[in-house]
């Protein structure tokens, strides 16, 4: 089985490497510290790496001050986490062999030698808690707190459809093990900093909607007027899913002057992992998301396009298995 040729894997290895994708959500930092805590607190050497460092909103969990941007030294086994194809991991592994990808993307594209991928899981961190401590590796409080993290924001406070009983178990055990949920549940869903809610101000003043198909953009000029420091969307995807009725909510992220980043969060019932997936991106059912080559606005138009395409025909399965 994979996850025990994967204890073997790590078994073997004294010095490893970590990381996940770019712009890190909650479930990529806590699964990259999460397992690197772990193997540390086990005696293994580890460096854990995320191309775009760790945003101020996550920086309170402890062993971020050791994540770096790159790797340093050459290391024997190289784990990627919540990353579902290599390129994602903007660049960090140029000309390394992956060992090891542990993710829950159903779009993963199993580039490692030992790929556990359980797209059923609420969140990577979620499959991190239920094997370390039979990989051997005790979950430290620490490691716990940004399990817990993970968890909570991928699953947006356990609201998505993806949450399970088995994910509150599991959010359970970590509590035991040390970490606090209502304090690690405001700081990853809740408090946001006053730059953060400026920025998303210009964004929603722009809202849009045609239907239930719901949209708006952050330009570089409103980061700049917000004084916000991230290249993010500071989670007001979040807010424009929380809209009803909604089918489909589409942000648009400005990069660069030819570069656009895309979400897209889709009702239950949706699928737009596969629309995000034809965009050169991935994603789950329910929340995907693309960077695209192209102005903010030559893109915006194609994709509203795509997503308009993408709803006519989803409406015509709908209203078939309606009848049927
Ligand atoms: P978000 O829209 O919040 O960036 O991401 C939503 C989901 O889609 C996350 O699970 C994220 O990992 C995935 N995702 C976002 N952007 C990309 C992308 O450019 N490529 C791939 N493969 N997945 C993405
Ligand atoms: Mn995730």
């Amino acid at each position: 089985m994979t996850e025990n040729l994967i204890k073997q894997r790590i078994d073997r290895a004294q010095h490893i490497g970590v990381t996940a994708h770019i712009r890190p959500d909650g479930d990529a930092i806590g699964s990259v510290l999460g397992l690197g805590l772990s193997l540390m607190a086990a005696g293994k050497q580890v460096e854990m790496v995320l191309k775009d460092g760790v945003s101020n909103s996550f920086r309170h969990l402890a062993g971020t001050d050791q994540i770096k941007r790159s790797f340093s030294t050459e290391c024997d086994l190289y784990i990627v986490v919540d990353c579902s194809d290599l390129k994602r991991t903007g660049g960090v592994l140029q000309g390394k062999t992956v060992g090891i990808v542990i993710d829950h993307h159903i779009t993963n594209e199993q580039f490692a030698e030992l790929n556990l991928i359980e797209p059923t899981s609420v969140a990577t961190c979620a499959i991190l808690a239920q094997n370390l401590p039979a990989w051997g590796f005790p979950i430290t409080p620490d490691a716990a707190r940004a399990l817990l993290t993970g968890i909570l924001s991928d699953s947006i406070g356990f609201r998505t459809s993806n949450t399970t009983s088995t994910s509150l178990r599991i959010a359970a055990d970590l509590m035991d093990l040390g970490a606090n949920i209502s304090d690690l549940y405001n700081k990853a869903l809740i408090n946001r900093s006053f730059a953060a809610t400026n920025y998303w101000g210009y964004a929603l003043a722009r809202l849009q909607h045609e239907d239930n198909l719901v949209w708006t953009a952050l330009t570089l000029q409103d980061r700049a007027n917000a004084g916000y420091t991230g290249n993010d969307d500071a989670d007001l995807t979040n807010i424009l899913s929380s809209i009803d009725p909604l089918d489909i909510a589409v942000l648009f992220v400005e990069q660069k002057a030819d570069l656009t980043k895309v979400s897209w969060r889709a009702r239950y019932g949706l699928d737009i992992s596969g629309l995000a997936a034809s965009f050169g991106g991935g994603g789950h059912p329910a929340a995907a998301g693309a960077e695209i080559a192209g102005s903010l606005d030559v893109v915006q138009k194609l994709v509203l396009e795509a997503t308009r395409n993408y709803l006519d025909t989803a409406k015509v399965i709908d209203n078939t298995e309606s009848n049927s």
